[in-house]
């Protein structure tokens, strides 16, 4: 195993989590990251967040090239992939480079969903480095920004244009921004600051039509029509199955992976964005987080390494909504009859919603409170019962729940 050669598809989260993974515990082979951007891994959430706000690098790159020439970590940038040869086990490079490989990562991410039609120097989406500098340069004092899409991405691009001076109006179907990940008191909490920041927000109306013009972008929904200087469009992500499609790899709602994170040969794995992985807990599931990234590439490190591992984390997110910090745990897994707990007070921007089944945790989600989360993760991990009025009693410290022997009723 230790002669063997790893190529990772996609130099992002996953790449660089797992070099660093592999060489940790133990892998000896040699690892090549081959990217199709022209710079090496770097944190994407800054995208939104500070890069977009402020332009500046501090903590965005991902991995120090004196690293990975001390680890014998080879990244290839400006280099996409064609396919996968199954038959010849080489990674074929579009400029026709074969590259060995014994065992291989798709890593190959994601990019936005488009809008027919809509396009054109004013129309933007933020996947890359690139897009979100082109972004920042519209981002100025007496220009009038429109976001089609009011979920993570979209709520912050429109907290990061505000911040640059520019007027920030968002458009989304639904009533409520993000109430449908994480239920409507947050949703509420999240909608309100956004206005009280001077956040225009057009919600419960689907935009009807776009007209994209040399001077700006029209924007059309039953309220009637409205005029913006540029237009981000923020709904949503495909997977990046190309080079899974090309390789014969069986795919569906992204590369079909088993709880190890092997695809449908067994000497290519694959994970993150672009992975739809067959989790203890939820099934089939496809996950677009930085945390999952990192875990499953860390889970499939310790496997290729020779300690099999299998990913089973409840899923944990983050996003950043002003100076406000909003954190997510087991959401993919809830149920409309879950019974849903406050603690704190969530809709004043403070406090923990929790999702309960049977007794136990399933879910939960935080606005200011990341310390609840972390032993939420626990008591789901461990299934440690508790009752709702424990969790919504302010005296109860949470951290003794992990202790406790009986559960009072
Ligand atoms: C703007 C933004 C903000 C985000 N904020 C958050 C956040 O706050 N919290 C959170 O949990 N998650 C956030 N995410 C999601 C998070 O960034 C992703 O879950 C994570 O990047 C997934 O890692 P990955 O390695 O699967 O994909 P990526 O990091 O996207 O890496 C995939 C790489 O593969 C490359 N590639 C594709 N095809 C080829 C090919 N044929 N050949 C070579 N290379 C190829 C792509 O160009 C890309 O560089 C955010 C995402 C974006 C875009």
């Amino acid at each position: 195993m230790s002669e063997q050669t790893l190529v990772v598809i996609g130099a992002g989260h996953v790449a660089a989590s797992a070099a660093r993974a592999l060489r940790r515990r133990g892998f000896a082979g040699a690892i090549v990251l081959v990217g199709d951007e022209p710079v090496g891994p770097y944190q994407r959430p800054h995208l939104s967040k500070e890069r977009l706000a402020t332009g500046g690098d501090a903590g965005l790159w991902l991995l120090d090239p004196a690293w990975c020439e001390a680890n014998d970590v080879t990244l290839r940038t400006s280099s996409p992939v064609d396919r996968i040869s199954t038959g010849t086990g080489e990674v074929l490079l579009t400029d026709g480079t074969a590259l060995r490989a014994d065992l291989v990562l798709v890593a190959t991410g994601g990019r936005p969903r488009q809008l027919p039609g809509v396009e054109g120097d004013r129309v933007h989406s933020i996947r890359s480095l690139a897009d979100s500098d082109r972004l920042r340069e519209r981002l100025l004092p007496g220009r009038r920004i429109g976001v089609l899409g009011g979920g993570f991405l979209g709520t912050e691009v429109a907290a990061a244009a505000l911040r640059r001076g520019a007027e920030v109006v968002v458009f989304d179907r639904d009533p409520v921004l993000l109430a449908r990940v994480l239920g409507a008191d947050i949703g509420a909490a999240v909608t309100g600051l956004h206005r009280q920041r001077g956040v225009e927000l057009r919600l419960g109306t689907a935009v009807t039509e776009i007209r994209t013009s040399a001077d700006g972008v029209t924007v059309v929904t039953a309220g009637g029509a409205e005029s913006v200087d540029d237009l981000v469009v923020s709904i949503g992500i495909e997977p990046d199955t190309d080079v899974a499609v090309r390789s014969g790899l069986v795919v569906g709602n992204g590369v079909e992976v088993d709880a190890q994170g092997r695809t449908s040969v067994p000497t290519v794995f694959a994970a993150g964005d672009v992975a739809a992985h067959d989790h203890p807990r939820y099934g089939r599931i496809r996950v677009e987080h930085v945390d999952v990234a990192q875990q499953q590439a860390a889970a499939i490190a310790s496997t290729l390494a020779g300690r099999p591992a299998t990913f089973a984390d409840p899923h944990w997110f983050w996003t950043d909504q002003f100076d406000i910090n909003v954190q997510g745990l087991g959401l993919a897994g809830i149920r409309a009859d879950d019974v849903l707990v406050s603690r704190g007070n969530p809709r004043a921007l403070d406090g923990t919603v929790f999702w309960l089944r049977d007794g136990g945790i399933v879910a939960a989600a935080t606005v200011e409170r990341g310390e609840d989360i972390s032993v939420a993760r626990e008591l789901i991990d461990l299934e440690i019962p508790v009752s709702a009025g424990q969790l919504a009693d302010e005296s109860v410290e949470l951290e003794d729940l992990l202790d406790q022997e009986e559960v009072p009723v």
